[in-house]
């Protein structure tokens, strides 16, 4: 049967033949279901006279669908079910006179159909709506049964449905480009690449109406021409393609028209869906839809408008992924910074599997920059870094977290403290050249304690500090000992910091006898903290926290400001024989400003520099020998005198003792301590003192057999609880004139 019946009416055929034709795109457009025409009428006659009429009849090659009601009811609720109503035919004078014109108000205002196209009959002119009515509500055609021949019928419903096709894709156009702008939205806050274009895949299967499948994303070349195009993301039954190589498809189909669309950087409609991204730096993107029906539902503009604003989408993600590049990847190496492990740390774990975190510090790496250049350095960070991540599992994640320093993440059984070190046991080239390389490292087991983020890198770093302590080439796990150590020491610190400069701290001083006369010779001042409830902080415990907390400087003005009072004092009270050593530590002598403050304190307390001395360990000249020698130099110009304090403890070399030309050489208190058993190393350190033009003095000297075995030995002085324990001011004048000194035996 043909879409035309035999028209006699010209005037509707005129209609018909006005109308413009139908475009290929609506052709595509169009559903290909039957049009649904409700008849309501209470008149059974009416519905029968209208089925014959419109018998087998067919528009724009869809049948027609009659739909019944007989009540204003009944037909709301025909009207609520079908939802691609096309035509109401409906009668105005049912149950009541005006039951069409409510329906009609159902429909329009209360249901909000919009697009259906509604034809008014009735039996008689006289109830025919008011113009108004028929504007207000969009009434498509009013007719007198009696006008309603077949063909009239016809060709009313033929223009009817002809407007509701073309207001259902209006409406479908502006549903769609809603969509493009909610898909902007909630795309631009997707911000990885590969999440986006997921997110692409999933708006655009939302946009054309299928299920979120068969499509992909391909991605041109990242590293210029050889890089293939990659698909980056996919649904469905592509869902395993991802990250593959296009050409590995096997899909030839999907790969030539992806292909002609990244080439030609244009969407293709043909065969599937092909759409084109551009994208500023060139490497545009492509998506894939197999559905040949895709197009149908939307129109082609609608299309673009969506692949123009994805393109923007992408652009933002690009330059995203920039800053992201710039913020949490390490230039020089290429991998994760620090701040990425720091996020990492804090997001909650991915895997149920007990995890490590480990800090590796390269050993010797500054004496490395130092002597070889920077370059050599970068190189051998370079070669570390190539070596861990190719050792290492890909459930491991590495990132550098300072100069020397890398981090690693990963499962407990892989990051593990043997199996790091043993990275490191071949050689490393570097440079063309074979280099040895150690590192030490600090672990935590990330299960065994309740930190995350930073704090785990704090405890890793503190484990790292042990096991540096320790030796250098050995890892140390983090206990919680070790967490409480650090925990009591900051609360260590903090009360220091508000004892500076308070009475809390005093000096105290213990004489220094020459051993063959029991004369005394010197004082040497000690540091004391007294906390307020009494308890006395020792030295070993306090000075070492306040040179990592950066107040020592005030803390060594102090003691010297007193000691230098204080031997003024005992030296204008006529003790004019009297020296006084002060102790002076690592953290004081690196400082520049050092000898200036000394200078100034001298001149302003007014003591004798001769009677002056400065007590520093061998150790601080391992660090930095050359920085230790000017000092000294510039110390002794001040017209001081320098002695080496707990010698024997230190590890350093002869050499170094030659270097710092001290004028006195104190032997550690632990040798004296075993002096009577063995007395090897007390012998040794006399004549070797005696050897280097330097008077000896034993510390802690506490019994007489101790001090006779060392007058035995040659040595000049001594210093211990025999003869004094340090005293506070008052003692300490009384001590002295009383003049016992336990020298003599
Ligand atoms: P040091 O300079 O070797 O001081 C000698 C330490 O041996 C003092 O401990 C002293 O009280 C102790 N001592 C003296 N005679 C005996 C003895 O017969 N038997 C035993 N067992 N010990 C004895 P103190 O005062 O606890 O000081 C410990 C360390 O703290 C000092 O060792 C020194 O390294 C440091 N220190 C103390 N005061 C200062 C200061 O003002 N500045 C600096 N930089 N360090 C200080
Ligand atoms: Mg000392
Ligand atoms: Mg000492």
């Amino acid at each position: 049967m043909s879409d035309a019946p035999s028209l006699n009416d010209t005037d509707e055929l005129l209609v018909l033949l006005d109308d413009e034709p139908e475009s290929a795109d609506e052709r595509a457009a169009r559903p290909t279901a039957a049009w649904e025409i409700l008849i309501v009428d209470d008149d059974a006659d009416v519905h029968r006279a209208t089925e014959m009429a419109l018998r087998d009849l067919s528009i724009e090659g869809r049948a027609l669908r009659l739909i019944h009601a007989h009540s204003r009811q009944e037909a709301i609720a025909l009207v609520e079910r079908h939802e691609d109503l096309a035509v109401i035919l409906l009668d105005v004078v049912m149950e009541s006179d005006d039951a069409g014109i409510q329906l009609v108000q159902d429909v329009r205002q209360r249901l909000h159909r919009e697009a259906v196209r509604i034809i008014l009959r009735t039996g008689q002119p006289g109830y025919a709506p008011e113009l108004d009515t028929i504007r207000h509500y969009d009434i498509n055609d009013y007719r007198t049964k009696s006008e309603l021949t077949r063909v009239r019928l016809f060709t009313s419903l033929m223009v009817a449905v002809r407007v509701y096709r073309q207001m259902r894709a209006h409406e479908q156009t502006r549903r769609g480009l809603e969509m493009v702008v909610r898909a902007s939205t909630e795309l631009s806050k997707l911000h990885g690449m590969h999440l986006f274009a997921q997110g692409v895949v999933s708006q655009l299967c939302a946009l054309l109406g299928i299920q979120p499948e068969g499509l992909i994303c391909a991605q041109a070349g990242l590293q210029g021409r050889d890089d293939p195009a990659r698909v980056i993301a996919a649904a469905g039954r592509y869902g395993e393609l991802i990250q593959r190589p296009l050409s590995d498809l096997g899909l030839p189909r999907v790969q030539q028209v992806l292909e002609r669309c990244l080439n030609e950087r244009r969407s293709h409609f043909e065969e599937g869906l092909a759409l084109y991204f551009s994208t500023s730096d060139g490497r545009g993107l492509a998506a894939f839809v197999d559905h040949p029906d895709a197009l149908r539902a939307l129109d082609r503009h609608l299309v673009e408008v969506f692949c123009s604003s994805m393109s923007a989408g992408f652009e933002n993600v690009l330059l995203y992924g920039q800053l992201v590049d710039q913020a949490y990847v390490d230039p020089l190496l290429h991998i994760p910074n620090l701040n990425q492990m720091l996020q990492t740390l804090s997001a909650p774990p991915v895997s149920s599997e007990p995890m490590t975190l480990a800090v590796l510090d390269i050993d010797g790496f500054a004496a490395i920059n130092d002597m070889l250049g920077h370059g050599f350095g970068d190189a051998v960070l370079r070669a570390v870094s190539g070596r861990l991540r190719e050792r290492l599992g890909a459930s491991s994640a590495l990132a550098r977290l300072g100069a020397d320093v890398f981090g690693v993440l990963g499962p407990a059984r892989e990051v593990d403290a043997d199996r790091l070190l043993a990275l490191f046991d071949g050689a490393f080239t570097v440079q063309g050249q074979s280099v040895r390389l150690s590192s030490t490292m600090g672990l935590v087991r990330l299960n065994e304690h309740a930190e995350r983020g930073a704090d785990l890198l704090k405890d890793a770093h503190l484990a790292l500090k042990r096991a540096k302590l320790s030796r250098r080439g050995t890892a140390c796990y983090f206990s919680q000992e070790m967490g409480q150590d650090v925990r009591s020491r900051m609360l260590l610190l903090d009360s220091l910091r508000a004892a500076a400069g308070s009475t809390q701290l005093f000096t105290v001083y213990q004489p220094k006898v020459e051993l063959a006369s029991g004369r005394v010779l010197g004082l040497e001042a000690l540091l004391r903290w007294r906390q307020p409830d009494g308890t006395l902080v020792p030295p070993d415990r306090f000075i070492p926290l306040a040179e990592q907390a950066g107040l020592m400087m005030v803390l060594g003005n102090f003691v010297t400001h007193r000691a230098c009072t204080q031997l003024r004092e005992l030296h204008e009270a006529g003790h004019t024989q009297l020296t006084m050593a002060i102790n002076v530590s690592h953290a004081q002598l690196r400082e520049p400003d050092f000898v200036p403050l000394l200078a100034h304190t001298l001149t302003e307390t007014g003591v004798r520099r001769d009677a002056i001395e400065l007590e520093i360990t061998e150790s601080m000249a391992a660090d930095d020998l050359s920085l230790i020698e000017q000092r000294l130099e510039d110390i002794r110009a001040l017209g001081l005198t320098v002695a080496i304090d707990d010698f024997g403890t230190g590890f350093s070399s002869l050499s170094v003792l030659r270097h710092l030309k001290a004028d006195r050489l104190k032997i550690d208190r632990s040798f004296i301590a075993e002096i009577e058993h063995d007395s090897r190393i007390a012998r040794m350190v006399i004549q070797l003192g005696h050897l280097l033009g330097m008077r000896v003095i034993a510390e802690g000297v506490e019994t007489a057999s101790q001090r006779d075995l060392l007058l035995s030995l040659g040595c000049d002085e001594g210093q211990g609880w025999l003869f004094a324990r340090p005293l506070q001011d008052a003692a300490l004048l009384a001590w002295l004139a009383q003049g016992t000194t336990g020298a003599s035996g």
